[in-house]
């Protein structure tokens, strides 16, 4: 499919001058920096950061196989999702598609942005529903918000499913992969090349551990990226979040081990959980955290809330009744998890 970039952003994003730093407007090399109005005294913070952050970006790039053109760092992959609705979808006019039950944040910066939402739910088995998606969109539809490994429900999206929607969709395609390094496959960026209209998102909240730092990660072509670094912030990735993701992105290998003993507690935890006698149902993870449906979650919940864990309560989302998300913790709370699970009557 060709897809025409240009054409889909909003009119006043497309003919937009961004706001030009004075550090965008500097290059080569310099002793002295007058040219912004920072304070003088030296200390690791007077400056401001690199509004391109072009040191992490060759860093991430090496790492995921990307080029930097192909990549947007914003302030938690939330960022960039409000940026790509604000950039494409034009207010009181265009609509998002999202595909419940999924990750709140899209409907909440769609209503924020006065963008509808429609919505084409999950099967049962929380997989796509192709012909409900293909039927809802139109003429006003400008992104598909799909998430994979899904937030709440845990599972993979069928790549072939994911493949059809991007290649018969003429807008944005967005592919949350926030979840991706527990789900040992590759996901869809060595396919971004192929697919002018996929967005794909990751973050380095979940599996990294740093969602302290609020580091998320874009990639798509470099036209889309472009716009997205037009209207962003100028300085929207602080010193110390580049500094140190920098400095832990060598740490791989942390990252695997600390993956490797999350991945051994879920299945240690599925286990134990599927003794529980008001546990009626474990649903398939490829994620961090299982989603779990019980006799009455509103009471289970609270009961755990006393004491002193807390899960989070799906009851109220669509194909999710009676369904608790447990992220998995380390193997001692996990323990106690259990431990305390087991003393609730019911
Ligand atoms: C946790 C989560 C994110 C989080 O993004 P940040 O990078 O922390 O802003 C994004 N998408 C999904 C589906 C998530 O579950």
């Amino acid at each position: 499919m060709i897809m025409n970039i240009e054409k889909l952003v909003r009119k006043n994003i497309r003919s937009l001058k961004p706001y030009s730093s004075a550090r965008d407007e500097f290059t080569g090399n310099a002793d002295i920096f007058l040219d912004a109005n920072e304070n003088p005294f030296p200390s690791p913070y007077n400056r401001y950061p690199d509004p391109l952050q072009r040191e992490l970006k060759t860093a991430i790039s090496n790492i995921k196989n990307i080029s930097p053109a192909q990549l947007f760092l914003g302030n938690g992959s939330d960022e960039a999702i409000d940026l790509l609705i604000r950039a494409f979808c034009e207010p009181y006019a265009d609509a998002i598609l999202i595909t419940p039950p999924t990750y709140g944040m899209y409907k909440v910066c769609a209503d924020i942005n006065a963008v509808k939402v429609q919505e084409a739910a999950l099967t049962p088995d929380f997989q796509l529903d192709l012909e409900k998606i293909l039927d809802s969109v139109d003429q006003t539809t400008k992104i598909i918000f799909l998430c994979s490994p899904n937030n709440p429900s845990g599972n993979l999206l069928d790549e072939a499913d994911v493949i059809k929607i991007v290649s018969r969709f003429n807008g944005l395609v967005v592919l949350d992969e926030a979840y991706i390094d527990f789900s040992g496959v590759p996901g869809f960026t060595p396919l971004l090349d192929q697919y002018p209209n996929l967005v794909i998102l990751q973050t380095l909240s979940k599996a990294w551990g740093l969602a302290g730092l609020r580091l998320g990660m874009c990639f798509a072509a470099d036209e889309i990226i472009t716009i997205l670094n037009k209207i962003k912030y100028p300085y929207n990735i602080n010193i110390s979040t580049q500094t140190i993701v920098l400095s832990k992105l060598n740490n791989q290998n942390e990252l695997k081990k600390n993956v490797a003993i999350i991945l051994e507690e879920r299945e240690l935890l599925r286990n134990k959980l599927s003794d529980i006698h008001w546990v009626k149902e474990i649903f398939p993870s490829d994620a961090n955290f299982l989603l779990v449906r019980v006799e009455d979650a509103t009471t289970i919940y609270t009961q755990m809330l006393n004491s002193g864990i807390i899960l989070r309560n799906r009851s109220n989302v669509a194909l999710c009744e009676n369904c608790l998300r447990i992220t998995i913790g380390t193997p001692q709370e996990n323990k106690l998890l259990i431990e305390k699970m087991k003393t609730i009557p019911l």
